[in-house]
């Protein structure tokens, strides 16, 4: 991939600076800039310094041109700047005269106006001491421009024709970018195997009539596990399933498990969700507008532990279905759904499930896991199970509902689409990155008719609010 050559080539170059500058033995306490990393997203670039200790730091941003730039104090500078593309918002990092004598300036050149956010890694394998610089542009208002609407890369709107949709599965992998996850006896990166497999999960859900898969994440970039879950309800996910591969110390354990939330972590995620009082609202799908004043708060705690309760019975459904499925095609390490308390779990309103789809720290398994044969055949597994749950207990509104109803299944020409033409009109739940004009366009009307029709005071929508789609 790009991003090794371009590694490569840092080293090269970062070689011969070494051996250049080796002659000339500088103050030894200054930190040393060793490497940098540039990791673009859909939503932020991630840029990392490799450093050789720990860095006292301070940054600030000019604009015309946008650039950010970072004084590091007693500071040297070791990696050939020139040598780096242009990638995400960043088009150039150079250095420039520090501000004190011994310090390194860095200015990262960019491609708008971004919200930088700073903070330092203390050292964890396979790395040292790092800076991390995360870049946010700053036109980053919710359901603002089209040019957002890349987001997680593969926006699946849902739109709802006649009251029938699809059953919409957000699929996580694991880790990403910076973040290796596990890394095999042979070096296979767990971040690796997670997205091939996610990949493959999410294109057989596709191929599935009345599903549509969401992937969380598209390449090879971290993203926040917090993120993860807001992505999934951005999309109006009705699971969650993030993937990953096992590690521990041990060569010999191997085979797949399943993860859902603990009702202990349950109960204390509810409680910090209760003080978000924006997030609850959008957690109610609107609701929670009303139910702000103080006085209510008793009900927002019932409606939210009742969602709570349904998202971790649907959890545990389908994670068993999976596993029994699993279970033919690899060997099973647990049986039975473990609970956990693990981050990526915790959203109180979308049922999630973890899979380990092995252990990459058993070489035989880490060895297969790398293998696109071993993917398919545990994506196809994990579909299995997913669409076993959804088939049978298929929520509201869907078009598996109304195929369950009718008693006769769905043929792939029912997916719904997003040009279905409905008599009337219809509904459409705002996602990221969606405007007023992108609707417009997408529904063959215009920015003043949507007003009209849904007696909007201003061009102004947010991500989860319903519309009405007036009929042609
Ligand atoms: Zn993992």
């Amino acid at each position: 991939m790009a991003t090794g050559r371009w590694l490569t080539h840092v080293n090269l170059v970062r070689g011969l600076v070494l051996l250049l500058l080796g002659v000339v033995s500088l103050s030894a306490v200054a930190t040393e800039v060793k490497g940098v990393r540039v990791w673009p997203s859909p939503d932020s670039t991630r840029v990392v310094l490799d450093l050789s200790g720990p860095p006292d730091y301070s940054h600030f941003t000019l604009s015309g041109p946008n650039r950010l730039v970072i004084d590091l104090k007693s500071a040297r500078n070791k990696v050939a700047l020139e040598a780096l593309d242009s990638k995400g918002l960043v088009t150039r990092i150079r250095s420039s005269a520090a501000p004190s004598a011994g310090g390194l300036r860095l200015v990262l050149d960019l491609k708008g106006e971004v919200r930088p956010v700073l903070f330092p890694l203390r050292p964890a394998e396979p790395y040292g001491d790092r800076l991390v610089i995360d870049l946010f542009p700053k036109a980053e208002a919710p359901a603002a421009s089209s040019s957002s609407a890349s987001g997680a890369g593969v926006i699946k709107s849902v739109a709802t024709t006649a009251g029938q949709r699809d059953v919409v599965i957000a699929i996580d992998a694991g880790h990403g970018g910076e973040d290796p996850g596990a890394i095999g006896p042979k070096k296979t990166k767990e971040k690796k195997v997670t997205l091939s497999i996610a990949r493959k999960v999410a294109a057989q859900l596709d191929a599935e009539p009345g599903i549509k898969a969401v992937l969380i994440r598209t390449g090879d970039y971290y993203v926040n596990l917090n993120r993860r879950t807001e992505l999934a309800r951005q999309h109006g996910a009705d699971l969650l399933v993030s993937i990953h591969a096992d590690a521990v110390a041990s060569r010999t354990p191997h085979g797949a498990s399943a993860w859902v939330l603990s009702s202990r972590r349950a109960q204390s995620e509810l409680g910090r969700w209760l003080e978000q009082h924006e997030k609850q609202s959008e957690l109610l799908g609107g609701a929670g507008d009303l139910l702000q004043g103080s006085s209510e708060r008793y009900l927002t705690q019932a409606l939210l532990d009742m969602s709570m309760d349904h998202s971790r019975e649907i959890g545990f459904s389908v994670s068993r279905r999976v596993l029994q499925e699993m279970g033919k095609v690899t060997h099973l390490h647990k049986r039975h759904p473990e609970s956990a308390s693990l981050a990526v779990l915790k959203a109180p309103d979308i049922p999630s499930l973890l899979i380990e789809t092995g252990f990459i720290s058993n070489p035989a398994e880490e060895k297969k896991l790398a293998t696109d044969a071993h993917q398919t055949k545990l994506a196809r597994a994990i579909v299995r199970g997913i669409k076993s749950h959804f088939v049978e207990l298929p929520p509201e509104g869907t078009l598996l509902a109304a195929a369950k109803a009718s008693g006769k299944p769905l043929r792939a020409s029912q997916q719904s689409t997003l040009t279905t033409a409905a008599a009337g009109s219809r509904k459409h739940k705002v996602t990221r990155g969606e405007s007023l004009s992108v609707l417009a366009r997408r529904y063959n009307t215009s920015v003043a008719a949507l007003v009209r029709a849904n007696d909007l005071s201003d061009e102004n929508i947010r991500i989860g609010q319903v519309l009405t789609i007036p009929g042609s």
